[in-house]
């Protein structure tokens, strides 16, 4: 099943932001009657127009169309050139909305019609405010029709006026136009540049444009995989938005925060977050939204093993909103529930959805999933006892996957060959299929695959007469299947906890919603400025304070606790019985635990509160220093360090020299005891950061671990086994986060482990 959770991972993110796809059209009806025009005559143009803004600010498009289309066509008739204008623009971004909502392109014509009315307008009617709001519309549609060079042109257009007129509104509305066309472009630095522009600009509290900008920021950094950045905006964004009664913009909010909380595996607050976007959309008739939530909240609960709740959400997407699927989605959704069908053993119906995939693959030409189907359908087809067929379809899928040289679906393939030529009865062949294939799988953290890999080699070893070695693979088949058992248990069991949380989670956003609760965030930029550096400056404090408290009010009575236990050690030892030492050594023992966890929390607290002034520094020197401070523990267990180009830096040699000592002690504490100990320190480059590794040939740190390892005071032996504090790598996060940085870590529990953090370039101007 995890190969549908590893693309499921990387749709993850496609999914949110597509590019709109139109296919059906629809028509909304504008009742339009002689008697309505009698009412009209006397109905003032500007109410009209009023009403329809207000509508399609809540986006209440019927509504808001009605009203538009009556006062454009009241405007016409009576040749009032400004106001069919006015309506004409209205018109047009409202049949632009629609269009995007129901995934239907036959909107966007009419939205060009009435833009392209503007040309007709006399040039005292066109005021720079008139041409800037074409520019922009005209931008949003193009960007609908995906004719980015278009969008691009209008944007710029509509920046140039807002520049060459000063209104900083609608610059502000320009530069987040451009941004969202450039994080559609994929080109996500570009659009943070403009975001970061129009908050610069914007000098007044101005909640409608601090959720453009917000919305903007809330995007960006899910693409830019800076996830609490994103969570931020988008929480102060959802707040504004509620305030604001924006709708989509709320939608924007609850989407980001559960794509959030879904990649940090917090899937309980994911499928909240998704099932109130979806509402949302819901009211305001977002088709397109409502599509992608479904799928998202089925990804997630096929994460989780409810295949019956997955399949569900994908059922009724493929039912009720085909026509706004890509071909490449659905080619995943199909993949997906074929998938479910197979682990829940009903070859039949997986067998016709991969079939599905496959032809749909075939014809949009996703190669990728080309090959992965087969290697489904094969494995389908040996289930279902065809070995003819199931061998030539995992003969082509191996065709493929070898000549796109990826890793997805390669090991269900081999290890279904394998089993191929197993029933064939060529077990030395089936052997290395299957040896090859459980590589794979466990490299791809594919349990499925991996465990029937184990089955497999077992029954092959026996044939094979290797009767020892089958049965270790059958111990090795036996544990990990219990273990998965158990993982997928745990998880099956947050259903139940989702569904009791889904019903706390309305009740606070009930809450959330009063008004003025929230005030305080929302006070003006220069405000908030004033206010952080309040903060900053009280957190400080605080700090120096707790800093003295922890080194000088607690160390104190504990010294006095140490003393007095040995003075009365050695008076009355002897008076006691026998076992009093071994107590004694447990308090003594105690006390110097408490000392060095007190020395180590002081550390962690006064990170970067020293004096050092930050320079350009080279990590090679850095690690040079580490080498230094560790020698003894270095020579004692023969460690070989190999340190590859490291990169400059612009930071404190402190900061610098903690952070990769840490990582270094750890890489020689948790060595393998019969080994020698090898650690690799090497760098990477993207455009925007740095990336440095450490890595070990050391335990490794098994997989449920690997976030845990970072919060103070985590630590996963005994500290008989290994000394420690439990304190270095959450110091390892705070300096690197400090820099502006993240860690994080890779591991094979009994293979090692390789810590990476990143440190930003453009620290160094
Ligand atoms: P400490 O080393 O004092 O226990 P850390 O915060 O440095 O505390 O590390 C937390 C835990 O993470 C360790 O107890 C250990 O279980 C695990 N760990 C850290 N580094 C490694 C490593 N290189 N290899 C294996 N396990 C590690």
């Amino acid at each position: 099943m995890d190969i549908v959770v590893n693309i499921f991972a990387y749709r993850f993110f496609l999914i949110q932001y597509p590019l709109p796809i139109f296919i059906i059209a629809y028509e909304f009806s504008i009742p339009v009657n002689s008697n309505q025009d009698l009412i009209l005559a006397s109905a003032p143009i500007d109410n009209l127009l009023n009403s329809s803004s207000k509508h399609y600010q809540k986006r209440r498009l019927k509504k808001a169309l009605n009203n538009a289309q009556i006062a454009y066509d009241f405007a016409t008739k009576a040749d009032r050139k400004a106001d069919s204008i006015r309506a004409a623009l209205l018109l047009a971004q409202i049949y632009n909305t629609n269009g995007k909502y129901l995934g239907d392109t036959n909107f966007f014509p009419k939205a060009i019609k009435y833009i392209h009315e503007t040309a007709t307008a006399p040039e005292t009617i066109l005021t720079p405010s008139i041409r800037f709001q074409v520019e922009l519309i005209s931008g949003q549609i193009q960007q609908n029709l995906e004719q980015f060079q278009l969008a691009n042109e209008h944007f710029q257009q509509a920046l140039a006026i807002a520049e060459e007129e000063k209104v900083i509104t609608e610059k502000v509305l320009a530069l987040t136009a451009l941004s969202q066309l450039y994080i559609l472009l994929n080109q996500f630095s570009k659009a943070l540049e403009y975001t970061e522009e129009a908050l610069d600009i914007l000098n007044e509290k101005d909640d409608k444009l601090l959720a453009e900008i917000y919305s903007q920021f809330g995007q960006i950094y899910i693409k830019k995989q800076e996830y609490s950045k994103s969570l931020e905006y988008s929480q102060y964004l959802l707040v504004i938005s509620k305030r604001l009664k924006d709708t989509e913009k709320e939608i924007t909010a609850l989407n980001n925060i559960a794509i959030v909380s879904g990649v940090k595996t917090n899937y309980k607050i994911a499928i909240q977050y998704f099932l109130e976007a979806l509402n949302k959309s819901k009211a305001i008739g977002y088709r397109h939204n409502i599509a992608h939530c479904l799928i998202n909240i089925g990804t997630i609960y096929a994460h989780l093993y409810n295949y019956e709740e997955a399949l569900d959400r994908y059922q009724i997407v493929l039912t009720k909103y085909q026509d706004i699927l890509d071909d490449n989605t659905r080619v995943i959704i199909y993949n997906n529930v074929g998938n479910i069908h197979y682990t829940n053993e009903q070859p039949e119906d997986a067998k016709a959805y991969f079939t599905q995939a496959y032809d749909l693959a075939q014809q949009c030409n996703y190669q990728e999933m080309v090959a992965h189907s087969l290697a489904q359908l094969s494995r389908t087809e040996t289930a279902l006892g065809d070995f003819d067929n199931a061998l030539k379809t995992a003969q082509e899928a191996r065709i493929i996957i070898d000549k796109l040289g990826t890793l997805n679906g390669r090991q269900i393939n081999l290890i279904n060959l394998g089993d191929i030529y197993f029933r064939e009865e060529s077990y030395q062949e089936a052997l290395n299929l299957t040896q090859e294939g459980l590589e794979v799988a466990i490299q791809l953290k594919d349990h499925t695959s991996e465990i029937r890999g184990y089955q497999l080699l077992a029954l092959i070893f026996e044939k094979l007469g290797k009767y020892k070695l089958a049965f270790e693979y059958q111990l090795k088949y036996s544990q990990r299947k219990e273990e998965f058992a158990k993982i997928q248990n745990n998880k099956r069991f947050l259903h139940f906890e989702i569904k009791y949380a889904i019903k706390e989670k309305q009740k606070e956003i009930e809450q959330l919603t009063k008004e003025n609760e929230f005030q305080s965030i929302l006070l003006s930029k220069s405000d908030q400025i004033a206010r952080q550096n309040e903060e900053l400056l009280q957190m400080n404090e605080e700090l120096r304070q707790f800093a003295y408290v922890a080194s000088h009010d607690l160390k104190e009575p504990l010294r006095m606790i140490g003393s007095y236990t040995q003075l009365i050690n050695r008076l009355y030892a002897s008076k006691l019985d026998g076992d009093s030492d071994v107590y004694f050594n447990f308090i003594t023992e105690g006390v110097a635990r408490m000392n060095n966890l007190l020395d180590a929390l002081l550390k962690y607290a006064t990170i970067g509160h020293s004096e050092e002034e930050e320079k350009e520094i080279n990590l090679n020197d850095v690690v040079e220093i580490c080498k230094v401070n560790l020698r003894v523990l270095l020579a004692e267990t023969e460690t070989d360090i190999q340190i590859g180009e490291l990169p400059t830096v612009y930071s404190t040699y402190s900061l610098l020299t903690q952070l990769i000592q840490n990582l270094l002690s750890n890489a020689i504490k948790f060595r393998q005891p019969d080994q020698k100990s090898v650690i690799k320190i090497q760098a990477t480059e993207n455009l925007e950061e740095h990336i440095i590794s450490v890595n070990d040939n050391g335990i490794g740190i098994s997989e449920e671990y690997l976030e845990r390892i970072f919060v103070i005071f985590q630590r996963l032996h005994a500290r008989t086994k290994y000394q420690g504090t439990g304190i270095g790598l959450s110091i390892c996060q705070k300096i690197v986060k400090r820099l502006g940085g993240r860690i994080w870590v890779e591991s094979v529990v009994d293979e090692g482990s390789t810590f990476y953090f990143s440190l930003p370039k453009q620290d160094m101007e």
